[in-house]
């Protein structure tokens, strides 16, 4: 009889996100409360996060992009103001810069890392007025961020990280989100840390800052239906997340050490073959996503979707390419980033992935590679 067809390897799987975990019961616990919106979850679960990063305060709202801009906010960021991101990051600090009124500037990214080089934001702040600094830890990758910390000290603009990858990446003991002013969470499913829907964070040592930040959250209130801060909102992190991402947190770094040993099966299988690989697997990077770069995607790509392996691109457009943006305006030249849009691939890691299907990833990666194709 012939053996039963290898199920295909998928880029993610929602049951290998629940951590093992019984995420029903936990939802019951919720249920059975009566409190949805800012309770005790929402409470416990700010202190045990702020804890796991090592900062003083965190602060629960309803996704990622939204804890960017209510970072920019909280800084006194506002129209007229320029603030440096990266192009290669999927948009997400470009749409809330825009939200407040501010214009992206684009700053290129280190060849070997793919996040904000060091030399060319030194450059920038030598020569322009700038409002503040978002970095993002691409693809669960710790920026240079002794260097770029620095840099903004010396230039006194506020630090902000992009951590929507990068839970629990860490250097010399310090975590992605305790390096700058504040650090933006995303809970997305999919990330790192993930909740049953969307969810996000800020983190911050700042009481003053976490405190324009809660009340950002809410309406700009002081207290229940007393308004202080112009432009508050509406964007508070749910009791049933919260308390999926609480029960979630202890088994973080052990998911993040799953996907850290995936991605040196690969390292190793792939060092002979013209990829260009992860520039860590140390503690630096949580392998949000494990990306190649290759000048043969598209080959590589059909070769894969052939052989049952789900890929993606991780971003296929830079931000200062997208449609909108070379409509407003001459874009400017990026070389690296542009480079990096061009070639990169994702390949299958996340926790939960079984030693066969990632076998399957390394034969069908290299099979093409050596099939001459
Ligand atoms: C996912 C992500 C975000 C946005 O998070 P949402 O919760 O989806 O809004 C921001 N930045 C980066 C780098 C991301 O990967």
């Amino acid at each position: 009889m012939a053996p039963p067809p290898l199920a295909n390897v998928p880029l993610f799987s929602a049951e290998a996100a629940a951590f093992g975990l019984d995420l029903g019961q936990v939802l019951h616990e919720v249920l059975d409360s009566q409190r949805y919106i800012l309770g005790p979850q929402v409470q416990a679960f700010e202190r045990a996060f702020a804890a796991y990063v090592g900062v003083a305060h965190a602060v629960g709202v309803a996704n990622g992009t939204d804890a960017l801009e209510l970072a920019l906010r909280a800084l006194g960021v506002g129209p007229g103001q320029r603030v440096v991101t990266v192009a290669n990051a999927g948009f997400y600090g470009s749409t809330a810069v825009r939200a407040v009124g501010a214009t992206p500037l684009y700053v290129d990214v280190d060849e070997a890392t793919l996040t904000l080089s060091p030399a060319a934001l030194r450059q920038v702040l030598a020569t322009q007025a700038v409002g503040a600094v978002i970095v993002t830890h691409l693809y669960g990758q710790l920026a240079d961020m002794a260097a770029i910390a620095a840099l903004c000290q010396q230039a006194g603009v506020a630090l902000i990280e992009d951590c929507a990858q990068a839970h629990g990446a860490r250097r010399d003991g310090r975590c992605a989100g305790a390096w700058g002013e504040i650090g933006c969470f995303s809970f997305y499913p999919t990330k790192n840390l993930g909740a049953l829907g969307d969810g996000g964070a800020l983190v911050t040592d700042d009481a003053a800052l976490a405190e324009r930040l809660r009340s950002l959250r809410q309406y700009g209130w002081r207290a229940k239906y007393e308004v202080v801060l112009p432009d508050g909102c509406n964007s508070r992190l749910d009791e049933l997340q919260a308390a999926v991402l609480g029960a979630k947190l202890p088994r973080l770094d052990a998911a993040n050490a799953e996907r850290r040993a995936i991605a040196v099966r690969y390292q190793r299988a792939f060092a002979d073959l013209p990829l260009r690989l992860p520039a860590s697997t140390g503690e630096d990077h949580v392998m949000h996503l494990y990306v190649v770069r290759t000048a043969r995607r598209a080959a590589l790509r059909a070769h894969l979707a052939a052989a049952g392996v789900a890929t993606d691109i991780h971003y296929p457009i830079a931000d200062h390419l997208q449609p909108l943006l070379v409509a407003e305006a001459e874009p400017p030249a990026l070389p690296a980033s542009e480079a990096a849009c061009a070639e990169v691939l994702t390949l299958p890691c996340f926790p939960g992935l079984r030693d066969e299907q990632v076998q399957r990833v390394i034969d069908a990666v290299r099979g093409f590679h050596e099939g001459g194709a």
